[in-house]
Parts: structure tokens; sequence; C-alpha cells
């Protein structure tokens, strides 16, 4: 926390506005790129929560009566105006996340997909029809919005993960209070004044800027029907507990460590490939980075050499591009976290494993200041390092030598974490063996980073997902509605059955 300076202070988004925060208290913002400190985020007070989710009650109230229709209109707008103006989107979170601007977009782009499924919404949101189902009875169920929602984001997708979200309870007719990260508050007041633009009724999308005590806020008032979280595993169990002891609805999605498994038989230049780009894109802070490679001898070292040589290729540099060229990989998100990924290589090093790649000196020319840690590669890791067992969420590869793709199941097996994992290789008996053994959520034949469209569902088993409900596709609406069966009968003088009080049968 620091005190209010002369930068700017970003505020709240409440009753279809920008609300300056009142309540004295604030949280740096940088450019991670320069180091500078280029505004202050509000982190709400009590009054403000209340103000926040009061407002999403009367927003909620006006919006769950809106036809479908009139809620598709708004959602096929504010698609339009999210596809036409998403660089303008990119260039803010590249400005307070780092990552590239090409990325940047990237990310937009996957959870503009989550707004292109929810203007299909009725389709998802129909119920079903069982005509007497006994003599004169009809039984039909119907979903309805659960009501105020709420929603807590990470800093590493300001946008994606909150549209992971958001677009599926509108669409069912929520209203929802978004408290995005304090890191890269930004993007989700774009985001809201889009909303406006798009037509969406004042208090329906509402940004409540903040940390523990507005998330905690969330957790326990009354109003809030349920929780939809993405961060890291200890909060996201934190979430879980306390959501669910205040009788809330629940999906908390948590931290991962994702394992590419290379078989001998595989194509190593691809395997490089991809191992760098799932590594080292967006400088390793996405929830589903590979940051192990378990590579099955006799391929280490000749997969190692690869990866090296492209290592040696990528541009590492401010993700806004200088002179109109972009680098590949910008910086991390804060000084504390650079030496948190850097604590982890000096941890493997003590354990004992080689590091082949070291990027804990590393800065760029004319942005000495700026959050960069260079590529990584460390090899020989001890599977009983903390540095292997812990995420790091940095640009690291650690390589693990297995001497069978057993070992290499097994090991997976045995992590606490199952948000994604890929295996590489050209036998399809091993990967169709391989897709039925993991305890993994998501996976990745021959692919490294499996994020699957909006159409299925996003989410982790074990440490990485706590509830049962995964993000968007069908998961999604169930998640954002409460069904309601109706049992009917229009009096007929010829099916009325008197009085009987047993239990009623068909
Ligand atoms: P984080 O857990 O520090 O913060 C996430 C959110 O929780 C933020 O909005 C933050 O303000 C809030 N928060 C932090 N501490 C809190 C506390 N004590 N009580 C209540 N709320 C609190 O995570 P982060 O550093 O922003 O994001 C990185 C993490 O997110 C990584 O672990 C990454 O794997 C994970 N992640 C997971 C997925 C997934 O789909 N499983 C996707 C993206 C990121």
């Amino acid at each position: 926390m620091s005190t209010i300076t002369e930068t700017t202070v970003i505020g709240h988004w409440i009753d279809g506005a920008h609300r300056a925060s009142t309540s004295g208290r604030t949280a740096p913002v940088h450019n991670p790129a320069t180091g500078e400190v280029t505004a202050h985020v509000a982190l709400a007070d009590q009054a403000e929560i209340d103000e926040a989710i009061a407002s999403a009650q009367r927003g909620f109230e006006v919006w769950s009566r809106y036809s479908i229709a009139k809620r598709q209109a708004v959602l096929f707008t504010f698609r339009e105006l999210l596809n036409a103006r998403k660089r303008e989107l990119a260039e803010i979170i590249t400005a307070e996340h780092g990552k590239v601007l090409s990325d940047a977009v990237g990310e937009i782009l996957r959870g503009q997909e989550v707004v292109e499924l929810a203007t299909g919404f009725p389709h998802l949101v129909k119920g079903a029809y069982s005509e007497n189902v006994s003599t004169g009875i009809d039984v039909y169920s119907i979903k309805q919005p659960l009501g105020v929602v709420g929603i807590v984001s990470p800093f590493n997708f300001p946008a994606m993960v909150p549209l992971w979200f958001f677009p599926v309870a509108i669409a069912a007719g929520n209203s929802v209070v978004l408290k995005p990260s304090e890191k890269d508050p930004s993007a989700a007041l774009w985001l809201a004044r889009l909303w406006r633009e798009a037509g969406l009724p004042d208090g329906v999308f509402t940004v409540l800027q903040g940390d523990k005590l507005a998330v905690d806020g969330l957790l326990t008032d009354p109003v809030v029907q349920s929780v939809s979280f993405v961060g890291s595993t200890p909060i996201a169990q934190y979430i879980y507990e306390t959501a669910s002891k205040n009788g809330k609805r629940v999906q908390a999605l948590g931290g991962a460590k994702n394992h590419m498994l290379v078989l001998p038989d595989a194509d190593l230049d691809l395997v490089a490939d991809q191992a760098v780009n799932a590594g080292y894109g967006a400088a390793g802070e996405r929830c589903m980075a590979i940051s192990v490679v378990l590579a099955v001898e006799p391929v280490a070292d000749e997969l190692i050499a690869k990866i090296t040589e492209r290592i040696g290729r990528l541009r590492i540099g401010d993700g806004a591009g200088a002179d109109g060229v972009e680098p590949d990989m910008g910086p991390l998100i804060t000084a504390q976290h650079r030496e948190k990924v850097s604590g982890y290589v000096d941890i493997a090093e003590a354990d004992g494993a080689t590091i082949v790649v070291d990027g804990r000196a590393f800065s760029v020319e004319g942005r000495e200041d700026g959050f960069f840690f260079g590529p990584t590669l460390i090899d020989n890791v001890p599977t009983t390092s903390r540095a292997y067992r812990e995420e790091i969420f940095g640009p690291v590869l650690e390589i693990v030598r297995v001497k069978t793709f057993q070992e290499g199941v097994d090991l997976i097996n045995s992590g606490a974490f199952g948000n994604g994992t890929a295996i590489f290789t050209n036998d399809g008996g091993a990967a169709r063996r391989f897709q039925h053994e993991i305890q993994v959520g998501m996976i990745g034949i021959n692919v490294p980073i499996p994020v699957p469209v909006a159409y299925h569902s996003f989410g982790g088993w074990k440490a990485s997902l706590f509830g049962d409900a995964k993000a968007y596709g069908v998961h999604g609406f169930d998640f954002f509605t409460r069904e309601k069966a109706v049992t009917s009968r229009w009096l007929d003088p010829a099916t009325h059955g008197g009085i009987d009080l047993g239990f009623p049968q068909n």
C-alpha cells in the first residue's frame, strides 16, 4: 500500500459510471517494462463494497426482466465493439501487465470467444418439458439467473479471465461485481465502458477495485449468490471454503505446474518450438504454461540443445515494442515476483540441478528498472526439490529425465496440481493411454497449451480447481443458472384423483 500521489487514481465502476474512491487506501500500479509507478488503484472500503453490491442488486432487478431477444441484442453489440476496439484494450493490458501486444490481443480474442458463445445463450438456458408424466400432469424445468454474482480475477489475464465468466453470467440474466487484480486494474474499467456503450443497463456490470477486504465483502455479503475465482491455490482454497461456508456457489481455479511428456519418437524440432512457446510465452505467467519437460530418454540431450539454441534467438523487451518491432517476451509483473522466480532458480541450483541457461542477471538496455527476467532452462531438477514441486510462474523451463512413459505418467499423477499437461509423440496408442490414465483436467496431444474452446469448458483437477464447476461452456451456464422444476396440472374433472395421502406415484 502507498499514499496517494499526483498520479492517477483508478477508481470503481458503479451505477454505470466511474466512481472515485473515498477510502483513502490505494496500491501502486506499475508499467513492468519501465518499473515506473503509472497510477494508483483504489482499494475499496466497506462503504464502497456495500454500494457496489447494492447497485448490482438494482441492476439485476432490471436486467433479469429483459427479454431474451433484448439481452441477445446487447451481447451482439458488445461483441462487435470488443472486436473493433481490441487494440485499445491490448495497449492497456501491455502497459500494466507487460506482455507483448500481440499476446494481449490473443488473450482478448480467446475471451471474445466466450462472448460469441454467450450470444447463443437462449439455447443453453432453455428448459425441458415432459407432457403427461401422469394423467393430466406435465413437468417442466426452467433455468433462472442467480442474482448478483462475484468474480475475482488474477493479474495474468486481466481481460481473458474475467471474460471466461461475465459474458455467460450476464447472458443468463445475472448482474456481476468484478474484483480485478490490483496489479492491472484498468482493463476491467475499459470493459465496463464498453458494456455501457453496448446498452447494458447500469448496475449489471460493476467493477470493485480492491484487495482482501473487497474479496471478503463478496464472500460474505448475503446478496452475492456465487463467486467465481481464478488465482493461486492457497487463495483459491480460502475462497472455496469461505464462500461455501457462507452458502454461496463457488468455482475457484488455482495454480498449476504443467508437464510436457516427450516420447522418444516425437519430432524434436516441433517439441523444442512448442516447449519454448509454451514455457516462455507471456514470460511464463500463464496458468497453462509448460513448466516441466519430462524427456523420456534418450532424447534429453538433443532436446536441451535445440531449446537452448532457440532461447538464444528470443528477443526480450518492452511488450509495447520499440521502433515498430515487437519482442517475443516482456517483463514479469512486479519486482517482488521477479525476486520470487529468481529464488526458485537458487533453490533448484542448491538442490543439485544444472542451470543450462540462467536468466537471473538479465536486464534490458534502456529498461534497466523494468522487471525483466531472462528465459531460464534447468536440467536434472530433482523431483524432491521445491523448485520442481511448486509453481514458479516465470520464464523457467525445467527438464526432468525419465526412463519410461510410465515413469512420466506416474510423476505427473503424483503432483499436487492437475491443470494442464501435454504429450508429444507420433504413437497414437501411447497418446490414447496417456489421455486415459493422466489425472489432469486439460490435455494436449502434440498441443502444448490445450485451453479448450468456449463451447467446451475450462478447468483443472486437484489443487487447480476447487468446486465442481468449470469455467464457460455448458458448465458455465449451469453454474450461473438454477433450475426450477414445475409439476403442473390444470384441473379437469375427469382426472381429479380425490383425497390420497400416499407419496405421489405415476
Ligand atoms: P493471487 O491468488 O495472488 O490473486 C488473485 C486474486 O485474489 C486477486 O484479485 C487478488 O486481489 C485476490 N487476493 C489475493 N490475496 C487474497 C487474500 N488473501 N484474500 C482474498 N483475496 C485475495 O493470484 P495472482 O498472482 O494474481 O495470479 C497468479 C496465479 O493465478 C497463479 O497461481 C496462476 O496459476 C493462477 N491462475 C490460474 C488459472 C487457472 O485457470 N487455473 C488461470 C490464471 C491464473
